[in-house]
């Protein structure tokens, strides 16, 4: 595979009425493009993006559930849309006959990447499907206890917080009588 990187250009001009639907992969833009960018098939990555990456990249798979939707403390609008979860293939085969080709699995969990080989890839499946038997136990059991819970009432959380302000109000006084 050549991955000559210097010659110009030979991108696919596929039109930009794909947005909707899955990404282009590198089989559908063509052997050429293959061939100069020592693509996989499934390589989703825009080679001619000048911030593309130089690896090869399957379309991820990846929750419904945003990581902002878990955790809204820690994500700005910029990382708003990041899924909780994703994982994809991730292929590096730069200048293959001097630093080899290398796969791997990329998992997401939100901003945090893990660049996993297939083998720790796999230990953390084994690992999540366990995971999965004891995230069920405690789903269940939070589930029959929260049917015991109930709603406050308005009116006494209005009186608490009017005495808790009362309190606060008379320290705050004594504190500065004391200083005084
Ligand atoms: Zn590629």
């Amino acid at each position: 595979m050549t991955q000559n990187h210097i010659s110009t250009t030979t991108a696919v001009d596929d039109g930009a009425c794909e947005s909707n639907e899955q990404p282009l992969t590198a089989a559908r833009r063509g052997p050429e493009w293959m061939t100069y960018w020592g693509c996989t098939p499934w390589c989703v990555e825009d080679h001619t993006d000048p911030v593309a990456a130089e690896w090869h990249t399957s379309i991820p798979v990846e929750t419904e559930i945003r990581a902002a939707n878990l955790d809204s403390n820690s994500y700005t609008a910029k990382d708003n849309d990041l899924p909780w979860l994703a994982a994809r293939i991730v292929v590096s085969n730069y200048l293959p006959q001097a630093y080899g080709r290398k796969t791997q699995v990329w998992l997401d969990y939100g901003k945090q990447i893990a660049e996993l080989s297939p083998a720790q890839a796999r230990k953390a499946l084994t690992e999540m499907q366990g995971f999965v038997a004891q995230l069920q136990a405690v789903v269940e059991q939070a589930e029959g206890i929260a049917a015991d819970d109930f709603e406050g009432d308005p009116e006494i959380a209005r009186l608490d917080r009017e005495a808790s302000d009362r309190r606060f109000k008379a320290r705050t006084a004594e504190l500065r009588t004391a200083k005084a």
